[in-house]
């Protein structure tokens, strides 16, 4: 009995010793390997990571479907936090379009926004598609189950009065399969929603001739007037070869969120990481350049601040 005390205390001598206390590892959904979703997870984490040590969190942020599978994950609590496209921030907070048979997911909760996200598609050029409506009767990526930009394409076509059936294919190639499908001419366009420039088009637009689309007219405009999360949105001419002059389209923008189950003092850590490192932060991707802090912690948020964040932002006299 005597010795079996022993061997405890000095078991807890150990522990408290250079071996400190027990890590906790926090996972972030991201989207697919050559998007912009990917970069921010992956930066998010390379900050909280330096400072292991202190907090003793430790990220990782796996590649994941999107959005959708994003924040269903974060619901199941087998993810901490994820990246989501403010219009599927807001549905999913308040129960409505493709989250309406769920019903309200209340303990969501917005963290930050991030870069904005242009709807974006891209054709090949001896397709001869200039326009949304050119689409009509063609073959196209319509984004792979989970996506921001299968659950955005379906908006569209809603509000067009289209379905999947007026095109000759919708395919659902992850964003990774989607530019060599185009160049094989698998595929006539690819349709994403995501931040610019970013590896899945650079790869798309290098590999054949392509163009950029322009998403506009009455049902567009119909969905910017009468939702909060989607605004005009102008990929710039000359970001990618094929493209000379900017695309007119609507977009969303990418946020952080989590849930209110996730510790306050993690996500505060995981927010002053971030922002603490704000500079840092932005190097670490081009469609991060021109975040601002005010910016991020307003724009596209429609579910309740997470109180870990809060903290941080008040601290920092950025709200109330
Ligand atoms: N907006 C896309 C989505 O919600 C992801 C874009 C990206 O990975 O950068 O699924």
């Amino acid at each position: 009995m005597k010795s079996f005390k022993y061997l405890a205390f000095a078991g807890a001598m150990m522990a408290g010793g250079a071996a400190t206390a027990q890590e906790q590892f926090i996972t972030i959904g991201t989207g697919g390997q050559t998007g912009v979703y990917f970069v921010v997870g992956q930066s998010i984490c390379r900050l909280v990571n330096r400072g292991t040590a202190d907090h003793n969190l430790k990220c990782t942020a796996p590649s994941t479907g999107g959005s959708i599978a994003n924040i269903n994950a974060i619901k199941a609590g087998d993810m901490d936090m994820g990246v989501a496209q403010s219009d599927w921030q807001f549905h999913a907070y308040n129960g409505s379009a493709k989250f309406e048979e769920d019903g309200k997911f209340e303990n969501l909760r917005a963290v930050f926004s991030v870069h904005g996200e242009p709807f974006t598609v891209i054709a090949r050029a001896d397709a001869g598609i200039k326009t949304f409506d050119d689409l009509k009767g063609k073959r196209v990526n319509v984004g792979n189950p989970g996506s921001g930009q299968l659950a955005t394409m379906q908006v569209v076509l809603d509000a067009k009065g289209w379905s999947m059936d007026d095109f000759a294919l919708a395919s659902e190639l992850k964003p990774a399969e989607q530019a060599a499908a185009l160049g094989d001419n698998k595929v006539d366009a690819i349709v994403y929603t995501v931040g610019h420039p970013n590896g899945s088009i650079q790869e798309a637009v290098s590999t054949t001739e392509a163009n950029m689309v322009t998403v506009d007219g009455e049902a567009i405009e119909g969905l910017i007037a009468n939702n909060p999360f989607y605004a005009a949105a102008t990929i710039p001419g000359g970001m990618y070869e094929g493209s000379p002059d900017d695309t007119s389209t609507f977009g969303v923008k990418a946020t952080f969120v989590t849930s209110a189950d996730v510790d306050d003092d993690v996500v505060y850590q995981v927010v002053k990481a971030v922002f603490d490192n704000f500079d840092r932060f932005k190097r670490l991707h081009p469609a991060f350049e021109n975040l601002t802090e005010e910016e991020m912690i307003s724009g596209g948020l429609s579910a309740p601040l997470h109180d870990g964040a809060a903290k941080y932002y008040r601290e920092k006299g950025w709200i109330e």
